[in-house]
Protein backbone atom coordinates (compact mmCIF):
# COMPACT_ATOMS: atom_id res chain seq x y z
CA UNK A 1 0.00 0.00 0.00
CA UNK A 2 1.21 3.05 0.90
CA UNK A 3 4.72 3.66 2.56
CA UNK A 4 4.80 4.33 6.53
CA UNK A 5 5.39 7.75 7.60
CA UNK A 6 7.47 6.40 10.20
CA UNK A 7 9.76 3.56 11.60
CA UNK A 8 7.82 1.30 13.50
CA UNK A 9 10.71 0.51 15.68
CA UNK A 10 12.49 4.07 16.41
CA UNK A 11 10.17 6.34 15.22
CA UNK A 12 12.17 7.84 12.60
CA UNK A 13 10.80 9.53 9.25
CA UNK A 14 10.85 7.24 6.34
CA UNK A 15 8.16 7.78 4.02
CA UNK A 16 9.50 10.80 2.38
CA UNK A 17 12.23 8.80 1.83
CA UNK A 18 10.41 5.92 -0.82
CA UNK A 19 10.10 7.72 -4.02
CA UNK A 20 14.57 8.84 -4.09
CA UNK A 21 14.67 5.05 -3.33
CA UNK A 22 12.62 3.89 -6.07
CA UNK A 23 14.28 6.18 -8.30
CA UNK A 24 17.79 4.93 -7.30
CA UNK A 25 16.95 0.76 -7.40
CA UNK A 26 15.43 1.41 -10.90
CA UNK A 27 18.88 3.21 -12.04
CA UNK A 28 20.62 0.03 -10.40
CA UNK A 29 22.43 1.72 -7.39
CA UNK A 30 23.62 -0.75 -5.07
CA UNK A 31 20.86 -0.60 -2.04
CA UNK A 32 23.94 -0.10 0.72
CA UNK A 33 25.30 3.12 -1.23
CA UNK A 34 21.56 4.50 -1.11
CA UNK A 35 20.91 3.78 2.47
CA UNK A 36 24.24 5.18 3.01
CA UNK A 37 23.40 8.72 1.13
CA UNK A 38 19.91 8.47 2.76
CA UNK A 39 21.39 8.54 6.28
CA UNK A 40 19.69 5.34 7.43
CA UNK A 41 21.86 3.74 9.47
CA UNK A 42 19.44 1.33 11.60
CA UNK A 43 18.35 -1.99 9.81
CA UNK A 44 14.77 -1.31 11.64
CA UNK A 45 14.74 1.88 9.35
CA UNK A 46 15.96 -0.25 5.99
CA UNK A 47 13.11 -3.04 6.42
CA UNK A 48 10.57 0.01 6.29
CA UNK A 49 12.33 0.62 2.51
CA UNK A 50 13.44 -2.89 1.97
CA UNK A 51 10.24 -4.91 2.42
CA UNK A 52 7.38 -2.15 1.38
CA UNK A 53 5.55 -2.88 -1.72
CA UNK A 54 3.65 0.29 -3.72
CA UNK A 55 0.71 -2.01 -4.86
CA UNK A 56 -1.95 0.68 -4.59
CA UNK A 57 -3.00 1.34 -7.99
CA UNK A 58 -3.65 -2.80 -7.98
CA UNK A 59 -6.04 -2.58 -4.87
CA UNK A 60 -7.63 0.63 -5.75
CA UNK A 61 -9.43 -1.14 -8.54
CA UNK A 62 -11.44 -3.89 -6.06
CA UNK A 63 -13.11 -0.26 -4.34
CA UNK A 64 -16.31 -0.97 -3.33
CA UNK A 65 -18.55 1.82 -4.75
CA UNK A 66 -21.70 2.21 -2.13
ZN1 LIG B 1 13.98 2.66 12.61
Amino acid sequence: MMIPIRCFSCGKPVGHLWEDYEKETKKGTKTDTIFKKMGLDRYCCRRMLLSHRDYIDQVIAYDVKS
